[in-house]
């Protein structure tokens, strides 16, 4: 599948920098374009990857190049403000050969969540193709403000895409590790996973086609009908074989040691479907209750079966309780055999109930503290008998 990518703050464009860059070292032809937005003049040119015309600086009038600190209402503000200047940017994208738009944000920010959103509803007022959003959740321990934002964010950023996709800092930190010093890792797992699944059906010129192929129809249709999404993955390290690998796709019915291997295939796959919807989600969720799923299985085609996908897959029904799950194999001569599951339409999310409770909390002492601080001043301010007169 071909994206336009959009990276909106700094988050957002640290994330589409990592796709251009894990595109370059796997050729997975994701990325037709990459744009990034923000409103801090440093973020933009920290970026490696993101080609320096497209980078786009709005709010240069309000905020002179220094961000929008955390304000996401002041975010929203200047994205609207200069929508003009990121559609120049986006004009340059040969869109009639891009599947679907992606906007990336962190959306417990500033410049990201006020202004994804902003974007995304611009975007699927002009172009007819899917707008989809990947939306970065915040740690719990990055405050109440970020949680505020972050809660604000996601309830306007859902409704403005054709499909948000979620990524939950916040289970993704590792113990005794601050978030912040682990991005880099994280932003890995984060291309690695949405690389798999926007990567499959992107076959290359001269490269193998897979035996039941996903293809950007398939994903177009599992993400379509709005709503949240997940994704699990797992996987398994293997010898690429260096005959080139042609080797087990024939086997299955021959002799003892090719129905060891066809099983083998099949039960790894198998194993790594579980794991994968089992085992730590981009954002956790309960999976019973998911509207539409598609179940990737990446790696060379030796290690690729239909039994061990159409057996996955029936897994994956029985599980969700959908009756719309997708499959197909993405071969790809990387040491690997990797599942990637999109879990789309799912709402049963308790670490968004809790997020938007915190949010709530925050947002009340908020307003607690800024009447305690006006009253505050008031009484500095004015003398006890209100025998004084200003001035003017
Ligand atoms: P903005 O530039 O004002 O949009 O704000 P940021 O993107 O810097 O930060 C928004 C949120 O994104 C933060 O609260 C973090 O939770 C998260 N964040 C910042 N940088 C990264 C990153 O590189 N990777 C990931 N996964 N999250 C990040």
């Amino acid at each position: 599948m071909k994206l336009a990518m959009i990276g909106f703050g700094q988050a957002g464009g640290k994330i589409v920098d990592r796709f251009l860059d894990y595109d370059d070292r796997t050729n997975s032809g994701i990325v037709r374009a990459a744009v990034a937005v923000n409103s801090a003049k440093a973020d933009l040119i920290g970026l490696d990857n993101i080609p320096k015309e497209n980078r786009v600086l709005i709010g240069q009038a309000r905020v002179k190049g220094h961000g929008v600190g955390a304000d996401n209402e002041l975010g929203a503000e200047i994205a609207e403000e200069d929508i003009d200047e990121v559609q120049n940017a986006i004009d340059q994208i040969p869109t009639h050969e891009v599947d679907a738009f992606l906007v990336v944000s962190g959306m417990g920010g500033g410049t990201g969540s006020g202004g994804a959103p902003v974007l995304a509803k611009h975007l699927k007022r002009i172009y007819t193709i899917p707008v989809y959003g990947l939306g970065v959740l915040p740690g719990t321990d990055e405050g109440g403000i970020y949680t505020l934002n972050a809660a604000r964010s996601f309830q306007t950023f859902v409704r403005e895409v054709d499909n948000l996709m979620v990524f939950d800092n916040d289970s993704w930190r590792q113990t005794g590790e601050s978030v912040e010093g682990g991005y880099d890792q994280i932003n890995e797992e984060i291309v690695r996973r949405f690389g798999i699944l926007f990567g499959a059906g992107e076959v290359g010129e001269g490269e193998e086609v897979a035996e039941s192929v996903v293809d950007s129809s398939e994903i177009i249709n599992t993400l379509s009908g709005g709503g949240v999404s997940t994704v699990g993955f797992a996987s398994e390290d293997v010898e690429l074989n260096s005959g080139g690998g042609l080797l087990s796709r024939f086997t299955g019915d021959g002799g003892g040691d090719d129905n060891l291997d066809a099983a083998n295939t099949t039960n790894r796959i198998t194993s790594l479907v579980r794991k994968a919807a089992l085992g730590r989600l981009t954002l956790p969720c309960e999976i019973e209750g998911t509207e539409r799923a598609l179940l990737v299985l990446a790696g060379p085609s030796e290690y690729l079966n239909r039994k061990g996908i159409e057996r996955g897959r029936k897994w994956l029904e029985e599980e969700t309780g959908s009756m719309e799950v997708r499959g197909g194999d993405y071969p790809r001569e990387e040491p690997e055999v990797a599942a990637a599951i999109l879990l789309s339409g799912v709402t049963n999310v308790p670490r968004i109930k809790r997020l938007q409770q915190v949010a709530i909390e925050a947002q009340e002492n908020i307003d607690d503290i800024q009447q305690e601080s006006e009253d505050n001043l008031e009484e500095l301010v004015e003398d006890d008998e209100d025998e004084l007169e200003p001035l003017f």
